[in-house]
Parts: structure tokens; sequence; C-alpha cells
């Protein structure tokens, strides 16, 4: 079974366009990197150039498009949207940039799974804005160089371990984004709550906040699922109780955890006496992508002092016990050694 998508942060079709905020000044959190952004912003356009090209690094749906697409919008440009896995030839980025106009934000998401014959074509691009393209082949073939327009390009990775050190050697601008703090949230859920005309008491926002994995994607649909429930089963109200009745029966514990965290816990305690245990073992063990692991579960899992990577493997934290409600094993029992 893979992660359940209600509490997954990757884009479901369910839209949330309309809590997006549109503005750097609507934007909550984040304080330094948008400090940071005001300023590049401020100065490209008082120099009226196009403004260097930016990294956004961190977990999914923790605003690193909503920051593209309002960079764009604060320098007066067009936004023009692409991904990695998406741009399989040279040539699909090579239509794209050739079309850009002078100054536009190009945003490419998951830069860090571009094929390497497409970041090839992206050096020069973003170096001296210009295209090599290879046209022909064998002894006939060769090159033309094409002048682009000056563009932006807005890289975003939840990995950036796997960025190919050219491509990030060229990013002026490398940003990385953190997990919110719950009275973020707790702001981002309160506007929600505003601009879908629902009456919200103060305790009701902050468990959703609370709960919220320290993610704005994930307050949002947690915010729409309670909603439901106050509209079907409440009275219209999203209170405190209603909040934690719904966010219960969709399996969210009280910090937040769904149930493939607590699945990634209790096997590390119970199958692995607390760790080490290597990613792999426990992708397999649970029948989710080394991908989902890393890049979903375990950042916030880490963040929380739940669980601690040590060059053998993950391990259990003593914050992981107490929250699985369990014994820790005391460091003068032999660990049980499973191999
Ligand atoms: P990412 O690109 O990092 O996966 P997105 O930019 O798509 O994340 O953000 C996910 C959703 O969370 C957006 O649709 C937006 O509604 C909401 N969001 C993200 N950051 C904020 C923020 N700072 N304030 C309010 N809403 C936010």
């Amino acid at each position: 079974p893979g992660p359940d998508p209600v509490l997954r942060p990757d884009p479901l079709p369910e839209d949330d366009r309309a809590m997006r905020p549109q503005a750097l000044a609507d934007f909550i959190g984040q304080a330094e990197a948008r400090a940071n952004l005001r300023v590049f912003i401020e100065s490209a356009r008082m120099r009226g150039q196009a403004m260097d090209h930016t990294l956004f690094h961190g977990p999914p749906g923790l605003g690193k498009t909503t920051l593209a697409q309002i960079m764009a919008r604060e320098l007066g440009v067009n936004f023009r949207m692409t991904s990695g896995p998406v741009l399989a030839r040279a040539g699909d980025l090579a239509a794209i940039l050739t079309n850009l106009e002078a100054r536009d934000v190009l945003f490419i998401d998951e830069i860090h799974r571009l094929n390497p014959a497409v970041e090839e074509v992206l050096y020069p691009a973003m170096e001296d804005f210009e295209l090599d393209l290879v046209i022909g082949e064998g002894p006939a073939a060769r090159t033309v160089r094409i002048e682009l327009q000056p563009f932006t390009l807005v890289g975003a990775t939840t990995r950036l371990g796997l960025l190919t050190t050219p491509l990030r050697d060229r990013f002026g601008i490398p940003t990385r984004l953190q997990f919110y703090a719950v009275e973020e949230l707790d702001h981002i859920v309160t506007r929600g709550a505003r601009l879908m005309n629902i009456p919200a008491e103060p305790e009701g926002t902050m468990e959703i906040a609370r709960r919220a994995r320290g993610t704005p994607r994930i307050a949002g649909r947690l915010l729409r699922r309670v909603v439901d429930f106050a509209l079907v089963e409440g009275d219209g109200r999203l209170t405190r109780a209603l909040a934690d009745n719904a966010l219960t029966r969709l399996g969210v514990d009280d910090l937040g955890l769904d149930g493939a965290d607590r699945r990634y816990l209790s096997l590390i305690a119970r199958h692995y006496g607390g760790g080490p245990v290597g990613v792999e073992t426990l992708s397999a063990a649970l029948s989710e992508s080394r991908d989902a692991i890393e890049e979903v579960i375990e950042p916030y899992l880490l963040q929380q002092g739940l669980i601690a990577r040590t060059p053998r493997g993950r391990m259990l934290a003593r914050r992981g016990w107490r929250h699985l409600g369990l014994a820790e094993p005391s460091p003068q029992t032999p660990q049980q050694e499973l191999f």
C-alpha cells in the first residue's frame, strides 16, 4: 500500500489554488528566505535585468512552487512551468527556452530528475543565455548557437543531494525552505477558513495547525476535510472538538503523524530493536519507495527528533519510543542482533 493520498503532501487534482498566496506580503512564514528574496527581486527590478537563478530545496508542500509564482508576479514577468521528468529530450527544453520573453521566470520542478542530455543544454543557457543545438548526426552533424532572452531559472528539489555539482553551482540564490512553526500554520489555516467562509474558533484552527506536519499543503488539505465534517456532521463551525474528532478519524495522531509514519516507527521499534536499520530494508518491509521514505516520511520525523540518522542506518530516538508508548531498551541490555 502506498502513502495515503489524503495525508501526503503531493498535489491532488483537488484544487487549492484559491488558498495560494499571490504576493510576497501574503506569504506566511519562511521569514529569512522571504526577506532575502524581497531584496533580490527589488534589485533586479531596479537594474531592469533578469533576476539571478534561484534554487528552492526542501520537503514537498512547503511553498516552492508558490514562491516561484510570486517571484514572477513581483518581477512583472511571465511564469512558465515544467518539471525534470517531463523534459525527456534536449529539444523539449530548447523549445521552452526559445519561447521565453526577456526576464521571464522558468520554473523547473523536480530538477534533480533532469535527463543528463537535457541538463547539458541547461548549462550554457543559464550561464550565457545561449543554446548550443546539435543538428544532424555523424560527420554531417554541426552545432548551431541560438541566443536566448535573459531569463530566471527557478529550480525546485526535494533532494538537494541528488543535484549534480555543475547544476547546483549555476544557481546564484540557493534557498532552503524549512518546516513551518505551528503559529505560522495557524495563520495559514485561519486565512484558509476565512477564504472558505467557515466560522472558526481559534482552538479549532490551532488543532489543525498542530497536526499538519509542519507543511502548508497538509494544513490546507486537513482544513478541507475538517470543513467537510463540520458541514455534514456538525453545525458548520470549526471547533476544537470537531477538528480533533475529524483528524482522529482520518488517522492523524496527536503529533500529526499518519499511518505510514507510525508503521515506519513501529517497524524500527518492534522488528529491529530500535535500529540501526538501513533505508533499503525499511523500504522493502514497508512497501514504500525509498524516495517516499527519504523525501516524505523521514524529514519530519527527523525534525521532530523521533528518529536519528547514523552511518549504519536509522535509529529510533527517545522521543520516538515515547510516542509509540514503548519502553526504550536500556543501553546495558545487549541489542538484539538479527543477522
Ligand atoms: P511545493 O512546491 O514546495 O511542493 P507549493 O508551493 O505547491 O509547495 O505549496 C503547496 C500549497 O501550500 C499551495 O497550494 C499553497 O496553497 C500552500 N502554501 C504553501 N506555502 C504557503 C504559505 N507560506 N502561506 C500560505 N499557503 C501556503
